[in-house]
């Protein structure tokens, strides 16, 4: 039931993912009666038709709207993903895995790495990746979805997905407009703010249409429309700490097995990566356009393809950073409007997930509580600053100097909580994680010991175990790792029987 101080209105400007995101969680927790959802977009202007690859917690985001997962992967091309390979970041010819999901098995309240961290130390384990299952399952092309099987390593797995983003909009459009929200074409021209309170009263599309509403939610991408360009928000770059600031994709048909995971390559500056897909794989090279020119960024990226493209290359440019209020008045910005961090750990997708959580926690009347506002805008802060350290890390923390890129990223000043944490973890392997980040102690493991990052000690609790049972446990673990990877079938063979797309049936005929 609404009240007189009910949002009887919404706007969303921009049919991104961000916006369709939007509009698909909102008709389905508002439902069609509390109000009016009311989304316009240009396809003259279009998106930015990237964002492919996505981390576990957007499960959450299916379920609350009770997307059929074996639906929604047929409709976007998806496969599975399991984790993201990182090659050539400590130093050329490396490779480690940052997987979903557990590492090893924590015992007696310690964390597992501690007693790895001992065994390690005295050179008598191998590395962690032969702990994780989803590591191995990876490496070895294998998926399955998680198994209700007690104890077994097979009960806990964890998996994202990576799709097609064009469809994935299209099904969320779907979704969202048998739901209620009504979709418009336009673009908009002018924004109009009320004179008593700078609160946005309209936006116009070039036919001159004003659309009114109490709350307008800024989806239009990087310019920002509503949120910088008619409120002047303000913006905080941290190019300084990241300095990649712009991406070419290209797209390739696949010529080898398709695995589940993500590849990130790190090149002479910057690094490409590599999401498989059903009908397609997604390539893309993140560089600094202070070291490296749109011309050789291509060169770089088509040598680094396994086939040729198969579209032209689609070139993408931002400035790193967050906007100094993601909720500014009666403007929430959701997406890139936002702000944007590199997408080297596929986060862009799930900042929107959860600002759209958020925004619903502190869902307004049309009073707008600016405590709400400002609790709202404090966790969007820490959350991203949190990404960002995270994201800082792969490039703070590597043996790389052979180009001047690396030279600047293994010498730059880096935030402070980063330094703490990477200090932390050098003294006795302790992983500090505040309220409100959104990685967990298992990548911060992953990332840190993958890039070098290496303590002295380790927890002196671990040395309640006698050196005998320390190997005896880990070899254990390991080995019912190694076994429950044999049980796990190949990803193509779970796809083909659940989830293959209509369109890669058709080619099988
Ligand atoms: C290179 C790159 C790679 C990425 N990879 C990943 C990844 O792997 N995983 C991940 O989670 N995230 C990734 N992201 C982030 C992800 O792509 C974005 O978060 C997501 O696509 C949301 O974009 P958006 O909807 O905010 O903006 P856009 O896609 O730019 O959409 C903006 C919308 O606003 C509309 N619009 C703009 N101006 C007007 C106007 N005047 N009038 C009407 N409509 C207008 C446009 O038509 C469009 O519909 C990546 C981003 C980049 C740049």
């Amino acid at each position: 039931m609404t009240t007189n101080n009910s949002i009887k209105n919404i706007v969303i400007v921009g049919g991104g993912t961000a916006g369709w995101m939007t509009a698909a969680a909102f008709s389905k927790v508002l439902g069609d009666q509390y109000c009016n959802i009311t989304l316009i977009e240009s396809d003259a202007i279009g998106t930015v038709s990237v964002g492919e690859a996505t981390i576990p917690q957007i499960q959450l985001f299916n379920r609350i709207l009770d997307i059929d997962e074996n639906e929604f992967i047929k409709q976007t091309q998806g496969t599975f993903k399991l984790g993201i390979e990182f090659v050539d970041w400590l130093r050329k010819g490396h490779s480690y895995m940052h997987p979903f999901g557990t590492i090893g098995n924590d015992m007696d309240a310690i964390p597992f790495h501690h007693y790895w961290l001992k065994a390690h130390q005295q050179g008598k384990v191998p590395n962690l990746d032969s702990y994780s299952l989803a590591s191995q399952a990876a490496r070895q092309g294998r998926f399955v979805r998680p198994q209700n099987m007690g104890n077994s390593p097979l009960s806990q797995i964890t998996y994202a997905f990576h799709f097609d983003a064009t469809l994935y909009a299209q099904f969320l459009r779907n979704y969202a407009e048998q739901r209620g929200v009504v979709r418009k074409e336009g673009k908009i021209v002018d924004v109009v703010l009320r004179h008593s309170d700078g609160f946005i009263d309209s936006v116009v599309t070039e036919k001159g249409e004003h659309l009114n509403a109490d709350l307008f939610i800024d989806c239009s991408g990087f310019k920002g429309l509503l949120i910088e360009q008619a409120l002047e928000t303000g913006f905080e770059d941290w190019s300084h700490w990241l300095p990649c600031d712009r991406a070419v994709a290209m797209p390739c048909m696949a010529t080898k097995e398709s695995l589940p995971y993500t590849i990130s390559t790190a090149r002479d500056a910057g690094w490409t990566w590599r999401i498989p897909l059903q009908h397609r794989v997604g390539n893309g090279y993140v560089y600094p356009s202070k070291f490296v020119s749109d011309d050789e960024a291509v060169a770089i990226l088509r040598k680094s393809m396994e086939s040729e493209p198969i579209a032209e290359p689609n070139f993408l440019r931002w400035t790193t950073g967050i906007r100094k209020k993601g909720w500014n008045k009666n403007c929430v910005a959701i997406g890139l409007s936002a702000g944007f961090i590199e997408p080297l750990e596929s986060t862009g997708l799930h900042l929107i997930q959860s600002a759209i959580a958020k925004l619903l926690g502190f869902f307004p009347s049309q009073g707008f509580a600016q405590e709400d506002i400002d609790a709202y805008n404090s966790q969007l802060t820490v959350e991203m600053e949190r990404i960002r350290d995270f994201i800082i890390l792969h490039y703070k923390a590597t043996e790389r100097e052979d180009t001047p890129f690396w030279q600047y990223c293994k010498h730059m000043e880096v935030p402070e909580y980063l330094t703490k944490k990477m200090d932390l973890y050098r003294a006795n392997g302790r992983i500090y994680r505040q309220d409100g980040e959104l990685f967990n102690e298992t990548s911060w493991l992953a990332v840190m010991q993958g890039q070098g990052v290496t303590p002295a000690g380790y927890h002196p609790l671990v040395d309640v175990l006698s050196q005998q049972e320390l190997e005896r446990r880990l070899m254990h673990i390991k080995s019912v790792i190694d076994k429950s990877v044999t049980l796990i079938p190949k990803q193509q063979d779970f796809i083909d029987k659940y989830c293959k797309a209509e369109s890669m049936k058709k080619e099988m005929v």
